[in-house]
């Protein structure tokens, strides 16, 4: 079952793309009124089959002949649009075929009692179902004069009628039915192309919102969802959560590998060592590129690992790195400054002094790694924790 609803999904797709113009935005309201006129020309093929059949057999050949007519321009209308370039002309030609058929039959047969002029109550319908409520209007007002029209003239003239049918009630019938069943399946069409637009627009939000916290050239988080995470960190340390902690992480004469061997084999040594530093990190940590060539980690307490020693790990991993390439270096090593945040003491002003650490870690010969603390930063000039600490940290940061 699965399998044939997977064929007929592929073989819709395939239909809808042909009949789409190119350039059209899926998401658009555009594409969303083409599939439901390619819905509605496809409900009309059984239709008007079932209705030729019907007049067949019972020998109206002008009715099986004029519907043929009428239904070949119906179930044509998305090529009509493709070609003209027009929603509203292939949806009006849809439906003026639709109400000139019906005209016919009903004139033709028996005026408004004609199993036919039950269809009238479709075009507005269809109308707005096809994404115009002018039009749909416009309908209404069309196939209402219409019925009044051929009530009027059928009243006036009770033989106006042309060839009546040897069996008008099942006539009756068969036209009812086949209308139920065509307003039901088209109303459960659009049903599940809203559904489905609905599911397309989810996941596109999805993908938007992956990006919009991405980096592209390393997968990695960016500085703006890191900002978020740090402004989150910060906001629970106030609450009493505890510290977190920030690691800078720079390349060490990174510029240097980019005027030897080029930018690209640069993009790929960012690539990599972003990959390596990611493999240290656990998943409630934040790792993100914060500029060119620096990394930033936000992370929390880790049980027995202080965060020095975590980041002189993450310096060691870089440093043991290998590039296999032979028009790249041979390996790349890191300088790390971090911080722990004060209490009260804003994102910020926590980056800042790790920013100040690993300037410490250059100025001191590069790959290495410095605490803030040894930079005596003024947030621990104050004794941590106490009310003195926290205004100075908060004011740093004002
Ligand atoms: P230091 O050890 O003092 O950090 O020296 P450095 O050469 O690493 O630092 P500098 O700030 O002088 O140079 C950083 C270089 O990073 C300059 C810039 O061209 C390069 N860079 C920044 N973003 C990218 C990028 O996306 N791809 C590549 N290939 N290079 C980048
Ligand atoms: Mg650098
Ligand atoms: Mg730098």
């Amino acid at each position: 079952m699965d399998r044939l609803a997977e064929y007929v999904r592929g073989k819709y797709s395939t239909l809808l793309a042909r009949v789409s113009l190119p350039g059209i935005d899926p998401l658009s309201e555009q594409a969303h009124d083409v599939a439901r006129l390619l819905n509605l020309s496809l409900l009309a093929g059984p239709v008007v089959v079932a209705f030729v059949a019907e007049f067949a057999i019972f020998g109206i050949w002008q009715l099986a002949v004029s519907l043929t007519l009428a239904g070949t321009v119906m179930m044509a209308s998305p090529w009509i649009y493709k070609k003209a370039r027009s929603l509203p002309m292939a949806r009006e030609s849809f439906l003026v075929s639709l109400f000139a058929f019906k005209l016919y039959e009903s004139v033709f047969l028996a005026s408004v009692t004609s199993p036919g002029s039950t269809w009238f109550i479709a075009l507005p319908i269809v109308a707005i179902l096809l994404g115009s409520v002018i039009s749909g209007l416009c309908w209404l007002g069309i196939s209402t004069a219409c019925l009044l029209i051929l009530h009027h003239l059928h009243a006036g003239s009770p033989n106006m009628a042309g060839l009546l049918p040897a069996d008008m009630n099942f006539l009756y019938t068969f036209s009812l039915v086949v209308l139920g069943l065509s307003v039901t399946i088209f109303v459960f069409m659009v049903e599940a192309s809203r559904k489905n637009a609905y599911l397309r627009l989810q996941h596109a939000n999805d993908v938007i919102r992956e990006l919009a916290i991405r980096d592209p050239l390393t997968g990695i988080f960016n500085r703006r969802h890191i900002s978020t995470r740090m402004e989150d960190a910060e906001r629970r340390a106030r609450t009493g959560a505890g510290p977190f902690h920030i690691c800078l992480i720079d390349l060490d004469r990174f510029k240097q590998i980019n005027d030897t061997f080029g930018h690209a084999v640069g993009d790929v040594v960012l690539q990599t060592v972003a990959k390596s530093i990611q493999a240290e990190v656990r998943d409630e940590d934040c790792f993100g590129r914060y500029g060119g060539e620096e990394f930033i980690v936000l992370f929390t307490g880790r049980e027995g690992l202080r965060p020095e020693a975590f980041a002189e790990k993450i310096r060691q991993r870089v440093a043991d790195l290998r590039f296999a390439d032979a028009a790249g270096p041979e390996g790349v090593t890191v300088s790390i400054g971090i911080a722990t945040s004060c209490n009260g003491e804003c994102f910020s002003s926590t980056v800042s002094r790790a920013d100040g650490a690993l300037y410490g870690a250059k100025a001191s010969g590069r790959n290495r790694v410095v605490s803030a603390a040894e930079a005596k930063p003024a947030c621990f000039a104050a004794h941590p924790g106490s009310a003195s600490s926290s205004v100075n940290a908060t004011s740093a940061c004002l």
